[in-house]
């Protein structure tokens, strides 16, 4: 493949806009994408049949308006380009309407009791920030999912809201700093992607894997990750050619994939692209995970993209780098050659990290979900308390501020914000805290909580508002300052005075840190259940309202969603377990059990035999066996139970149900260590982490 030719080579990028659209069009197209202004039905529908073209030439022969509702993952309804002209024939067609706007059936899609406030029609609007594609013969028009009467129905709406909202209070600051040049800052964001690879016929003999993604059963196999060799090891040809693959479908679509690598667990592996515009970088991200899945088809595996897919190594996660920047050019969160470009930096920084500190809660709840609850606090993640990681020598100056101490790296002076030159920040690997959830890493901050499974435009929303609502703060205060220079120093120093206690360099793996967070006053949700209620919370609700992301109305919608999304997976996790114990573990282990019966039975017949060991695994196998069987009894009891509301249900789930899931599995996994491979119904850890 020529990359450079065929890289975009589906995608109505701006190169195909300028060479297929009139100049005046494409003048309003850019115009309308910068400014937000709405195209002219006139334009719409000369840029509708530019597209239509331009995408028959490539084979399509379908258009879909591809959103995202709060299932978390895409959708799309494809409607032909046809259209009869009279004569028994057809001509394609595509008009400026159906690009604009469409208007799937709303009711089939979660809503959180926004249906039955609000009318049940919803409609899909053109994001033409991202542009549009083509995938299966199909054009895709990314677009934004509302009721009739606005209500966000989908996680990309609030994501544009967050994002103009930022804009707006950036912009507003850098204007105090005399930046009159900028005219849009955005929030970037490249967003590293975990993910498994096993073979797909064992994949289709585990129907755990099958119906929820991760393995319910499965004794730990004599080799696991703790040879650390898998972790950049050489990539076996055939992961290779799936990662070939992979890499120039993205590129004909647009997506910048850069890196590729193995990761800690054995059969695991990492993608990462090149940052983008934030919207741009959540589309790319969903279809990311969808070529994922249907490359890997193609090569005869399974791709796994949920957060824990296997029990004792590591699980998956998404790092999602956010900085901000301007349309000229500039990264927000890059340290500057200049004092004043310093302070700039500096109070960005102490914006971020106040905006950490306030709503540590809600950046916890952007990333809760049953899958991520087996991976934030397990070893390999970070744990449930969101905490700052920025390196020794940016705390360093941050305490010489701070205290007004000598700032020891440079000539034992103290930092003056606005006449001192900061240092470089290494940005080197081997200066990391790989077990920190939110670090600054150089010029970004890589916020590493968020699922891989999930789409990251929760946790985008929530970083773009927060760090909004701090910065509008900021500039509140700085505009009405009468000395700028030392209004700033002030407020600096204050911000990083006041919200110290969520920097912290250390290992977040140790319950040490537990405890000091704890008498921190830092939040610890441990679980999805724990999490999810503080949404609600009034100060969280005037937040999204203030900034005009969330009405207090989708809040509580996107509450019950979240909360019934978690219930209802713990309860197909919780039958399907029960299927495979009564229909599979169980008769498997009856029927080894009946074999060394018989056995013992035939030693019996002749005369001096030792009825070891067989005298002794029957009695073992029939002790794990009946164990097996009361515990299939007493989780099918507690799943009985209803609840009319979702937080308590939601609790019940999380503080019965899940428990008794775990005591099914030990006693399945003990059976499994003691059950004759031959017997064992399904493929095993070891066959499943070392099959490819
Ligand atoms: P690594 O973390 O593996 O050392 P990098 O730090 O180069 O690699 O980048 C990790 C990810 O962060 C990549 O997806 C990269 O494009 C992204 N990234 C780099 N700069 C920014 C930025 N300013 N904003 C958002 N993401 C960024
Ligand atoms: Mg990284």
């Amino acid at each position: 493949m020529n990359v450079a030719e065929e890289y975009g080579s589906l995608v109505f990028n701006d190169r195909a806009m300028r060479t297929r659209l009139p100049r005046d069009v494409y003048k309003s197209v850019q115009n309308s994408v910068k400014t937000g202004t709405p195209l002219t039905l006139t334009d719409a529908n000369v840029i509708a049949n530019a597209m239509k073209d331009w995408a028959v030439e490539l084979g399509a022969t379908h258009f879909t308006h591809w959103f995202q509702p709060m299932t978390g993952i895409t959708a799309e309804k494809h409607d032909s380009f046809i259209s009869p002209t009279g004569d028994g024939g057809v001509i394609m067609n595509f008009s400026g309407k159906e690009l604009i706007k469409g208007e799937p059936d709303a009711s089939s899609f979660p809503s959180g009791g926004l249906r039955a406030t609000f009318e049940a029609r919803g409609y899909t609007a053109w994001d033409p920030t991202s542009y549009a594609f083509i995938k299966e013969h199909t054009l895709c028009i990314p677009t934004a999912f509302c009721s009739y009467t606005g209500e966000a129905l989908d996680k990309k709406t609030p994501l544009l809201r967050s994002m103009d909202s930022l804009n707006r209070e950036a912009m507003r600051v850098l204007r105090l700093f005399g930046d009159m040049d900028s005219r849009r800052v955005t929030s970037t964001v490249g967003s590293e992607q975990e993910y498994f690879l096993i073979d797909k016929a064992l994949y289709l003999g585990r129907r755990d894997l099958v119906f929820c993604g991760r393995t319910l059963f499965g004794a730990k196999p004599p080799k696991g990750q703790e040879l650390e060799d898998h972790y950049f090891g050489s990539i076996k040809p055939r992961v290779a050619s799936f990662m070939q693959d992979l890499d120039e479908s993205l590129w004909q679509l647009g997506v910048a994939s850069k890196t590729r690598h193995n990761e800690v667990a054995p059969a695991q592996h990492e993608l990462a692209p090149i940052f983008a515009t934030t919207n741009i970088a959540t589309d790319h991200n969903q279809l990311t995970m969808e070529v994922m899945r249907k490359i890997a088809d193609k090569h005869g595996l399974a791709c796994l993209l949920h957060e824990k897919p296997f029990a004792g190594v590591n699980g998956s996660g998404k790092h999602n780098n956010w900085s901000m920047a301007t349309d000229t050019g500039d990264n927000l969160l890059e340290p500057g050659d200049t004092p004043r470009e310093n302070a700039q930096f500096l109070l960005f920084l102490a914006a971020v990290i106040k905006a950490v500190d306030k709503y540590q809660g809600l950046l916890r709840v952007s990333v809760a979900t049953a899958g991520n609850d087996h991976r934030l606090g397990a070893n390999e993640a970070p744990p449930a308390i969101v905490s700052v990681f920025l390196g020794e020598e940016l705390t360093a100056v941050i305490d010489s501020i701070d205290t007004g101490s000598p700032y020891a790296q440079k000539d034992k002076t103290t930092m003056e914000i606005g006449v001192d030159v900061l240092p470089r920040f290494p940005k080197d690997t081997t200066d990391r805290n790989r077990t920190s959830p939110f670090a600054f890493t150089g010029n970004k901050f890589e916020f590493r909580m968020v699922g891989s499974s999930a789409s990251i435009a929760d946790a985008n929303t929530v970083l773009n508002t927060i760090v909004a609502d701090v910065l509008a703060e900021f500039a509140d205060a700085l505009e009405n300052a009468g000395d700028f220079t030392q209004a700033l120093n002030k407020l600096i120093r204050k911000t990083f005075q006041t919200h110290k206690r969520i920097i912290f360099n250390g290992n977040n793996y140790t319950d040490e840190w537990v405890e000091e967070a704890r008498r921190r006053g830092l939040f610890n949700f441990k679980h999805t259940a724990d999490a999810l209620p503080y949404f609600v919370h009034e100060e969280n609700i005037a937040l999204f309202e203030r900034h005009h992301v969330l009405t207090p109305a989708e809040v509580h919608s996107r509450y019950e969603i979240m909360m019934e999304g978690y219930i209802k997976t713990l309860n197909i996790e919780a039958l399907t377990m029960l299927e495979i114990a009564r229909k599979s573990i169980l008769p498997a282990a009856s029927g080894y059990l009946r074999e060394l019966i018989d056995g013992l039975a035939a030693k019996r017949m002749i005369e001096g035999l030792t009825v070891e060991p067989e005298s002794s695994m029957i009695k073992k196998l029939a002790a794990l066996n009946a164990d097996l069987y009361q515990k299939i009894l007493e989780l099918e009891e507690k799943l009985g139970v209803e609840s009319a509301d979702t937080t308590e249900h939601g609790k019940y789930y999380s503080a019965v149900v899940f428990p008794a899931m775990q005591a099914l599995r030990a006693v399945a996994d003990d059976l499994e260590v003691w059950t004759a491979k031959d017997y064992w119904p399904f493929p095993t850890y070891g066959d499943l982490l070392f099959s490819v």
